[in-house]
């Protein structure tokens, strides 16, 4: 079985599409890690696309923030904008699909996603040193997070008792604009531990604007990050025209 495993699409439609165009026949199943919407201009057309194709979703800071306006007093300006924005174009059945999605952690076979940590949906996971707290909380072999926009993860590896941490290779460069798609595709070793963010669909923040996303088969034992281009220019002007603050916009040139 092939696995889709992506993140943080925040209601960027355009960058949606390309990765659904890019993964379209590559997976039997499909995992959400939360953020379908916040930032970007179409919150209703990832929302959509989402309860159509990914069964398996949890929610993400901002789907919590747009879909009730919960914990919005500790977003910065603009992404408090985005949020009461959000909450106010959502169609009635996506607001109550957000609404209801759950929390992390949530187990899936043995993998354990989370949209934050596993000890809590809004920790940043950015430093090697909160692994080992992450690997303690759950025995999934591997998590799943989101949250940082950051394509990547560490692996925990075992050999004579001992065990160390290895940086997983992301697909994310310097891309230019026309920059073509990448993958990097790394083995599952046996034994090992994961922890992977298959980084941001709609905004990447790794210095790399295009859309991120991983696809995992475990029989045959790899793990693989993606990233592909987008019609970036269409996202930007759909924030634009929106009113929503044009930091947003910017910012997804940059990968930032
Ligand atoms: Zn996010």
């Amino acid at each position: 079985m092939r696995v889709l495993i992506y993140s943080d699409v925040h209601a960027n439609a355009e960058a949606l599409a390309a990765m659904a165009e890019a993964a379209a026949g590559a997976y039997d199943a499909s995992l959400c890690l939360g953020d379908v919407v916040g930032y970007g201009a179409n919150p209703n057309q990832t929302t959509a696309w989402v309860r159509e194709h990914t069964p398996v979703v949890i929610r993400g800071n901002h789907d919590r923030a747009c879909a009730s306006l919960d914990g919005i007093q500790w977003f910065n300006p603009a992404a408090a904008a985005a949020a009461r924005w959000t909450h106010a174009q959502l169609e009635p059945a996506n607001l109550a699909w957000l609404q209801t999605l759950p929390a992390g952690p949530l187990p899936w076979e043995n993998h354990c996603l989370v949209h934050g940590s596993p000890l809590d949906e809004d920790e940043y996971l950015m430093e090697a040193v909160q692994a080992a707290g992450a690997f303690a909380a759950t025995p999934a072999r591997c998590i799943w997070f989101g949250h940082t926009h950051v394509q990547g993860g560490v692996a925990l590896l075992q050999s004579g008792g001992e065990s160390t941490l290895e940086t997983l290779p992301s697909a994310a460069s310097a891309a230019g604009p026309g920059a073509p798609p990448a993958v990097r595709r790394f083995p599952l070793e046996p034994g090992a531990r994961y922890l992977i963010n298959p980084g941001s669909v709609g905004q990447p923040r790794d210095g790399d604007w295009r859309a991120a996303f991983v696809l995992l088969d475990e029989e045959q034992g790899w793990v693989e990050f993606h990233r592909v281009p987008y019609d970036l220019a269409a996202a930007q002007a759909r924030i634009l025209e929106a009113g929503l603050p044009m930091k947003l916009a910017q910012r997804l040139a940059a990968g930032r």
